[in-house]
């Protein structure tokens, strides 16, 4: 046993390995991409040196082996790496703080790119998960002692020479008892696919299995876990659509085509590596579940790319590989990292050329995809200034007749047509065409040509057109008549005397339904005898307050208020003419004793406060006035009985009113139905 080394790992700390489980990492099952890839990166080493005429021996089988002993206890990570001597293990093993990747990487620098240096305290990860890790190892260096390294898991360890025929590194875990589930090979399995499934020298595990008297069994056959050459590490050039198309089904399998894909490669200022994709999203659950993979060196890292990527990006799809982006750091650090913001900022000017060049070489295609992609060219534009500004020269406009135009195009179609009398081009819009047909139909009749605003986000993107695009006003087409939504010049009033209007106004408002939540203004245009009757219509401004309050907790106050709602009644209309000449005969008789005396008492309370002193009238006046108050009210309420009973006498004042809510989608339940009997019934 002389030859039995003995000492104390060089950390500053008593005790480091309590830490390590606890802190180092969360998850505990790194510890085997840790260890694999230090396994890949002593093969890559020895490939260098190599290649550099530094090492003359056979390379050999340079395969990575994960074996499982359940009899010992042991899962053990093997390679034919450079391996280590008894100096190396003291150097890169004991004195952990050291690493012996940057010395390497010094001396290699502008070949060794590959190497995977990045994850500090790697080899001390087996600790997570065993209670006792040897190393057996046998270095390339020529005339080189195997050795074998042991340690318990407290500072000590031990070191002794060994019988090792084959060069390379066996890294033995004791497994310890709460971590038994890493000695089954499903599980390992499901460990290698997720961390090792790109790594570039090919990784066995187990052996391939296959159906055999109505079970599966294992063939003699290596199963090798990896796919070494991932597209992402190809040129494009010797790929074609199909490949691209292959590797994303790889990646997420059960996954419809992808729309586009783009292939990145920097190598100056960083260096960066990845294909991303468009997908066809169907739902949002594939959105959080299939999402963006980040490598380093083909080692999986995270698919949690917050700060990485530009948020908007986070829809697509595919992997990023880059050496540059710090590991293992806390993503508040990482967010702050000035590599990983210009890797953001690389990755939107690509994905945006990418997608110029995608709609300037194939507009059809292009625009056969765009209902897809416009969420993320949209939540793109509102949230990146940069790629706004790329996405104004080919993001589109669709109509709702389905031709598709750029903001250019788009203004020239309509210029001519819809600029109002104040020189603002109004494009008109609907976001619903089954429900908003009448309205969208009576603007297309006048020539106007009506966008399909039907997306997600197009409340918002409307907003931001509006203050990109120069003297362009978004009206939603069923905000106004049609006659109003572009004012030409000023418009016709309809021409009614004060008491006719009145009158009217009285007629219409009493037939009105109680509808929840919703305030009926009415008014009279002199709109073309063909129109409808009446319209119903919600002005734009208020809408769009109630829509965003919907979809932002401050501004609740706007979400309280009732729906308001104006009731315009063409006078123009043949069946409004007929509702007014039974008007002007029967009720207007009626009401015009109680309109004469409405103005002489309003003439006696003007009289009255014109006669009081400093605005201030004698408790005397006060009360005459008050009195007088009440008597005009009383008239007033007269008026509205008369009106109301005419109106209810009327068949066709409900029936145009409840047309119209029908038309809105407002006429419900017991007014519905008390509707269609009427209908019947006029029939
Ligand atoms: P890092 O990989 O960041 O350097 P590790 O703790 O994982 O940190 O490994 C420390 C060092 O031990 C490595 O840099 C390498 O020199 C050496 N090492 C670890 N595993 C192996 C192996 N399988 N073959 C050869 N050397 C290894």
């Amino acid at each position: 046993m002389s030859n039995v080394q003995k000492g104390t790992i060089g950390v500053t700390t008593d005790n480091i390995f309590p830490v390590i489980k606890k802190f180092l990492y969360s998850d505990h099952e790194i510890f085997l991409r840790e260890l694999v890839s230090n396994a890949i990166d002593a093969t890559q080493k020895l490939k260098t040196l190599s290649s550099f005429g530094d090492f003359k021996g056979e390379l050999g089988t340079m395969d990575v082996k994960v074996t499982i002993d359940k009899e010992a206890g042991t899962l053990t990570v093997s390679d034919h790496g450079i391996g280590m001597t008894a100096e190396d293990i003291e150097k890169y093993i004991n004195q952990i703080a050291f690493s012996g990747a940057e010395e390497f990487l010094a001396k290699y620098k502008d070949t060794a790119n590959n190497i995977i240096g990045h994850f500090g305290l790697g080899f001390y990860s087996a600790f997570m998960v065993a209670k006792k890790v040897e190393i057996r190892s046998l270095s390339y260096k020529e005339g080189a002692e195997a050795v074998k390294w042991e340690c318990d898991g407290s500072p000590e360890y031990s070191m002794e020479p060994i019988e090792k025929a084959e060069r390379g590194t066996d890294i033995v875990l004791y497994i310890d008892d709460e971590n038994k589930k890493f000695l089954e090979q499903g599980e390992i399995d499901l460990l290698l696919k997720k961390y090792c499934r790109f790594l570039p020298v090919p990784v066995i595990s187990g052996k391939e299995q296959e159906w055999k008297d109505g079970k599966m069994v294992d063939t003699d056959r290596d199963k090798v876990i990896n796919n070494t050459e991932p597209t992402w590490t190809k040129k494009p050039s010797e790929l074609t659509d199909a490949d691209y198309r292959e590797f994303y089904h790889e990646l997420y399998p059960g996954q419809e085509d992808p729309l586009f894909w783009i292939h990145l490669n920097v190598d100056y200022p960083f260096t960066l590596t990845g294909v991303l994709f468009f997908p066809k999203i169907k739902n949002n659950f594939e959105l959080t579940k299939n999402r963006i993979q980040l490598y380093c060196n083909q080692v999986y890292v995270t698919d949690s790319v917050e700060g990485v990527v530009p948020d908007f990006m986070m829809l697509l799809q595919g992997v990023i590989d880059s050496p540059d982006i710090p590991l293992n750091v806390s993503r508040s650090y990482l967010q702050a990292d000035t590599a990983v913001k210009k890797i953001s900022g690389y990755i939107t000017k690509k994905v945006a050329s990418r997608l110029e060049e995608i709609f300037k070489n194939d507009r059809q295609d292009f625009e056969k995809k765009w209902d897809d992609i416009r969420i993320f060219i949209e939540y793109g534009m509102l949230t990146d200034e940069k790629f706004c500004d790329a996405a104004m020269k080919f993001v589109l406009l669709k109509d709702t007749e389905g031709h598709y135009y750029t903001l250019d195009e788009y203004r020239e179609l309509v210029a001519a047509s819809q600029t109002d009398k104040d020189g603002q081009v109004v494009y008109i819009y609907a976001t619903d065409p089954v429900a908003q047909y009448t309205y969208i139909k009576a603007a297309t009749d006048k020539g106007y040509n009506v966008l399909l605003m039907d997306g997600q986000l197009d409340s918002h993107f409307i907003g931001l057109l509006e203050s990109k695009l120069q003297n362009v006003r978004f009206v939603r087409v069923d905000s106004d008549v049609v006659d109003n939504l572009i004012p030409k010049a000023d418009k016709r009033a309809a021409d009614l005397t004060a008491e006719e209007r009145d009158m009217l106004t009285g007629v219409f408002r009493s037939q009105i339904p109680k509808v929840e939540k919703a305030e009926f203004l009415v008014s009279f245009e002199d709109l073309s005898a063909d129109a409808n009757p009446i319209l119903i219509t919600q002005n734009e401004y208020m809408r769009r307050m109630k829509d965003m309050a919907a979809m932002q907790p401050g501004m609740a106050f706007y979400g309280e208020l009732p729906d308001s709602y104006n009731m315009i009644v063409n006078v123009n209309s043949p069946v409004i003419k007929r509702i007014k000449e039974a008007a002007d005969k029967e009720l207007l008789p009626k009401l015009q004793p109680l309109n004469a005396d409405i103005v002489s008492t309003n003439d006696q309370i003007k009289s009255l406060r014109d006669g009081a002193t400093d605005g201030k009238l004698s408790d005397d006046d006060q009360h005459k006035v008050n009195h007088l108050e009440e008597s005009v009210a009383h008239y007033r309420k007269q008026e509205d009985e008369l009106s109301a009973s005419f109106g209810k006498e009327q068949a066709l004042v409900k029936q145009v009113i409840d047309l119209a809510l029908l038309a809105n989608g407002l006429l419900k339940g017991e007014d519905l139905n008390a509707f269609i009997r009427r209908s019947v019934s006029l029939l």
